[in-house]
């Protein structure tokens, strides 16, 4: 039996055919994507679900009483209920639709200006993506509150001890990735929200990372706000969800005004629409709303058993070679991690090695990965990282890894 089948039946070459764009040629080689951490290719299902919205009910939502609008209008709320099951939300009005990961922190973060005082504390971690740092600074120079660490170890893993000792009746919020896009480190969410909790914080989860391998249960993890973007879970990019606890839906204010997001306006007073509108202000991605409720039907078709299986299948296929190359070091060793590897080889720029193999048609990522502050605790300007998904093959980290060797014999 081929090495392509494995023993959940999951078959990549099957998959392989629902991605029309792993086709295609680079530099005349066939294209080997590793750089799947960063956005994820959309599969032919995705591609006619937005074909179809284009070709055949294209219109603005919540508004027309004409039936384009009442057909685009019901496919993008039946979307917000998949996304709403797919999460396990109470309601489906505690799914806001956003445009990615970003946005939806800087909502929450927007919305925390009239939540915060100074002396009050939050708290990030150090395996965090710069849109998950950059806002909460904004917001302590708002509020006068004041931003804490948690650190880190050699392995990449979060220093859980430090986060105890963080905590205290001040800390209002604290916000950490799921999976770090850097290292691929799992975090232990479920631990950090639980402690949280105990002094009366809440805490968002950055999943943009998570998603594309994990099925997150909101209502189990007990988190206060999720959010990610459609873009690395196999849907079109400029669309995602926060996710939010209703109670601290509407404890919060909009983030923009707008058409949508209101009940009555006067010049005297405005007042707001209920949830999810009050946070969804002007003409949304109505397409991009339909596509990702597809893009988690795929997903969920293909199985978050057997992508997870799988992927680790790669992670360490991978890995075991890759330790054969000599001075090849790799960051983020950490016990539970996802197949995202972040390494160096000698004093090798990633940048030359990331360079040569885009000759060879294989993508991956060099530099920091918008994660500066990771890239200093271990002291390197940055990092070349090949990330996987489901639909990539033993066969092509082959092919990976004799194009690194090479690579690495013309630079040294
Ligand atoms: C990609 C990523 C983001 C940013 O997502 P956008 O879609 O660019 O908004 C944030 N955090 C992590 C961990 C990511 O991987």
């Amino acid at each position: 039996m081929s090495n392509t089948q494995n023993h959940t039946g999951f078959n990549v070459e099957i998959i392989r055919q629902d991605f029309p764009i792993l086709n295609r040629k680079v530099n005349g080689k066939p294209l080997i994507y590793f750089d799947n951490a960063a956005t994820s290719q959309t599969p032919q299902q995705v591609i006619d679900v937005i074909v179809d919205y284009y070709t055949n009910y294209n219109a603005n939502i919540h508004r027309g009483v004409h039936a384009l609008s009442q057909e685009a209008t019901d496919a993008y709320e039946e979307a917000r209920i998949k996304i709403q099951n797919h999460f396990n939300a109470k309601h489906s009005h505690e799914i806001i639709y956003t445009s990615g990961t970003t946005h939806g922190i800087n909502l929450v973060a927007n919305g925390f200006s009239s939540v915060l005082k100074k002396g009050d504390e939050v708290i990030v971690s150090a395996l965090e993506h710069h849109s998950n740092i950059v806002p909460w600074q904004m917001l302590c120079e708002r509020t006068g509150a004041s931003l804490r660490v948690i650190p880190m170890n050699e392995n990449g893993e979060l220093i859980l001890s430090e986060f105890d000792s963080l905590l205290n009746d001040n800390t209002k919020l604290v916000f950490v990735n799921h999976i770090s896009n850097a290292l691929g480190t799992i975090n232990p969410i479920e631990s950090i929200i639980k402690k949280a909790h105990s002094v009366g914080a809440a805490v968002l989860v950055d999943g943009a990372q998570s998603c594309p391998h994990i099925k997150p249960d909101v209502q189990a993890l007990d988190v206060d706000f999720y959010v990610c973007s459609a873009h690395k879970i196999c849907g079109p990019t400029g669309v995602g969800m926060l996710y939010g606890k209703e109670e601290w839906l509407n404890k919060l204010p909009p983030y923009q005004g707008g058409g949508e997001m209101i009940a009555e306006v006067s010049f005297e007073k405005t007042t707001y629409a209920n949830l999810p509108h009050k946070f969804e202000a002007g003409t949304p991605n109505v397409c991009g709303g339909i596509a990702f409720g597809a893009a988690l039907d795929y997903m969920n078709s293909v199985g978050f058993d057997a992508i997870a299986n799988y992927e680790h299948e790669l992670l360490n296929y991978a890995t075991q070679q890759m330790l054969q190359i000599e001075d090849l070091k790799i960051y983020g060793t950490a016990k539970h991690k996802t197949s995202v590897i972040s390494f160096n080889v000698g004093d090798i720029h990633p940048y030359d090695i990331g360079t040569i193999l885009d000759k060879m048609g294989i993508a991956v990522r060099t530099g920091h990965h918008c994660a500066q502050p990771i890239m200093d605790f271990y002291k390197i300007p940055g990092t070349i990282r090949a990330s996987f998904m489901f639909y990539n093959t033993k066969e092509e980290i082959d092919t990976f890894i004799s194009a690194l060797k090479k690579a690495v014999m013309m630079l040294s």
